[in-house]
C-alpha cells in the first residue's frame, strides 16, 4: 500500500506549484488505495508566518483535498529528530562540531543546528522513515536534495523511499510564478472568482508533468466556465452569498466574481442616466410588464422582451434601467428575477428624470 505525504512549510496560502504537489500527493493515494499525509515543515522559524498553516488547511479544504493522516508537525517532533541525529553520531556517519551543531560526515551536510534544533534535511529525512512513506512526489526545485537525503537516510539506518519529481508551475510568460503575475497562489484565484472544481481540475489535467509548465490562463477560464455550469443553484448562490432565486441571473457569468457582480446588479442595481430617447421604451415596457403575471419564467420574459423590441423598445436602455448597467446577466433572467412590482418601480424611477 502507498503512503504519501505531502510537507508545506507553513508560509500562507499554497503557491500554485505547491497546489499541484498536493493535488498529484492525493491522486497517487487515490490511485494506489493508500494514504495521504499532511505534515507541516515548521522547523525553520524564518520559513514560518503567523496562521500560515491555517492558510494551508484552509486552501486545501477549499480545493477538497481531504487527507488521512496529520497535520503532522515538524516542531512536536524534535525528539524524534535528536534520537536520529544521536545513531548517525554513534555510528561514526556524523561529526560533532565544537559549537555543539551536527553534521553528516561524508559532505558535511548540517543535521542539527547548534542551539539543538534539527534542520530541514533531517528532519525531512527523520519523517519520511519513520511515517512509513513509500513515495516523496514533490516539484522538481528539490531535485538537489535527492542524494543529500539519500545519504542522511542511510546515516540514521534507514532507505529513502522512492522520489518522483515534478514539474514547477511557471508563469504564462515562463518564469518563475510570483505575486507579480497576481495569479501564484491558491487565494489569489480564489479572489479573482476562479471555483474551487475549475482549480481542482486545471492541477489533476497537469497530473504529474516531467518538465515544467506554463500556466495556461485560458484553460483555467474554460474550467472556470465549465465549473460554473456543474454547479448547482444552491452551491452557486451560497459561493456568491446571494438568494437561490437570483440563481439563473448568475448562470452566464464566468468567474464568481462575475456572479457576484450580476447578482449586485440585480439586488441594488446604480441607479442610472438614461438618454431623453428612452422615454419611449421605458413607456412600451411599462404597458407590458403591468400587462403580464406578478412572476415571469424565462420563456415569459423572453417573449416580453421580443415584443418589447418589436414595438420599437431599446433593450440596452431597458438594461440600464432595471440594473444601472450597460452589460450584465443575461436580460431576460434579469426580467425573471424581478417582481412585477421591482420591474416597473426601476422603470418608472428612471422615467421620471
Ligand atoms: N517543506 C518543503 C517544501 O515546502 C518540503 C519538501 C519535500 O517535500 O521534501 O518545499
Amino acid at each position: 500500500m502507498a503512503r504519501v505525504r505531502f510537507a508545506p512549510s507553513p508560509t500562507g496560502s499554497l503557491h500554485l506549484g505547491n497546489a499541484l504537489t498536493a493535488v498529484a500527493n492525493r491522486q497517487f493515494a487515490e490511485k494506489h488505495g493508500g494514504d495521504f499525509v499532511l505534515r507541516i515543515d515548521d522547523t525553520d522559524p524564518t520559513r514560518t508566518v503567523d496562521e500560515g498553516d491555517a492558510a494551508i488547511l484552509d486552501d486545501l479544504a477549499w480545493l477538497g483535498i481531504s487527507f488521512d493522516e496529520g497535520p503532522v508537525r515538524q516542531s512536536e517532533r524534535g525528539e524524534l529528530y535528536a534520537e536520529a541525529a544521536k545513531r548517525a553520531l554513534a555510528a561514526g556517519e556524523a561529526e560533532r562540531d565544537d559549537d555543539g551543531a551536527a553534521r553528516l560526515a561524508r559532505d558535511g551536510t548540517t543535521l542539527v543546528r547548534a542551539d539543538g534544533t534539527a534542520t530541514y534535511q533531517l528532519a525531512s529525512v527523520v519523517d519520511d522513515l519513520e511515517l512509513e512513506i513509500t513515495h516523496i512526489i514533490r516539484g522538481s526545485d528539490h531535485r538537489p536534495n535527492l542524494e543529500r537525503q539519500q545519504r542522511i537516510a542511510r546515516a540514521v539506518g534507514g532507505i529513502l523511499p522512492e522520489v518522483i519529481h515534478h514539474g514547477l508551475v511557471l508563469g504564462p510568460d515562463g518564469k518563475k510564478l510570483s505575486k507579480r503575475h497576481g495569479h501564484s497562489s491558491i487565494l489569489d484565484l480564489r479572489g479573482d472568482g476562479f471555483p474551487a472544481g475549475a482549480v481542482r481540475a486545471y492541477l489533476e489535467e497537469l497530473e504529474l508533468p516531467e518538465h515544467d509548465v506554463h500556466l495556461d490562463l485560458a484553460r483555467l477560464r474554460r474550467l472556470a466556465v465549465d465549473a460554473i455550469a456543474a454547479m448547482t443553484d444552491e452551491e452557486l448562490t451560497e459561493a456568491v452569498d446571494a438568494p437561490l432565486e437570483l440563481a439563473p441571473v448568475l448562470r452566464g457569468a464566468r468567474s464568481l466574481v462575475e456572479a457576484g457582480e450580476y447578482a449586485r446588479l440585480v439586488s441594488k442595481p446604480a441607479p442610472a442616466e438614461l438618454p431623453a430617447e428612452a422615454a419611449l421604451t421605458l413607456t412600451r415596457f411599462l404597458e407590458l410588464r403591468s400587462g403580464a403575471p406578478e412572476r415571469l419564467d424565462h420563456a415569459e420574459a423572453r417573449a416580453l422582451l421580443r415584443e418589447l423590441k418589436a414595438v420599437g423598445g431599446d433593450l440596452r436602455a431597458l438594461r440600464l434601467a432595471l440594473t444601472g448597467a450597460a452589460t450584465g446577466p443575461e436580460l431576460a433572467a434579469v426580467l425573471s428575477a424581478l417582481t412585477r412590482a421591482d420591474a416597473l418601480a426601476r422603470a418608472e424611477r428612471v422615467g421620471r428624470r
